[in-house]
């Protein structure tokens, strides 16, 4: 838990967020500002700062959160759709809370490139 960080708050409850599955691993909650019809973030409940600070041991929990946001669009029946999911990585990527985050947007034809 880093003090400082927003999405630790979330994950320890001290700032509401609208959950939509958990597990001892990880949280997937609500965009505050959604994009897309879904966006939801899925975060480890471990504080990770950017992409740049994952290690080889965190493969694992990696593809956790791959799994879940495949699980969650899939709920949503948004599989064969189609969806997007993103990490931004610090400032030309766009990060603005440093606490990684799979972005998972959906329910919508996204473009492609990003801006
Ligand atoms: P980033 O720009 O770092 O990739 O994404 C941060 C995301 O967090 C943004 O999409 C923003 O809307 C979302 N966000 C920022 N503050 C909050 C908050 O307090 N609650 C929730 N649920 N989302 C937030
Ligand atoms: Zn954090």
């Amino acid at each position: 838990m880093s003090d400082d960080c927003l999405f630790c708050k979330i994950t320890a409850g001290e700032i509401p967020a609208t959950i939509v599955r958990e597990d001892p691993t990880a949280l997937a909650f609500e965009d505050v500002n959604p994009q897309a019809p879904l966006h939801v973030l899925v975060i480890p409940r471990r504080h990770i700062a950017t992409l740049n600070d994952l290690t080889d041991a965190d493969e694992a929990l990696v593809g956790h959160l791959v799994g879940m946001a495949r699980d969650i669009a899939r709920e949503r029946g948004l599989d064969s759709r189609g969806y997007r999911t993103v990490f931004n990585c610090n400032t030309d990527g766009g990060q603005t809370v440093f606490h990684i985050h799979l972005h998972l947007l959906g329910g919508r034809s996204l473009t492609w490139p990003p801006g």
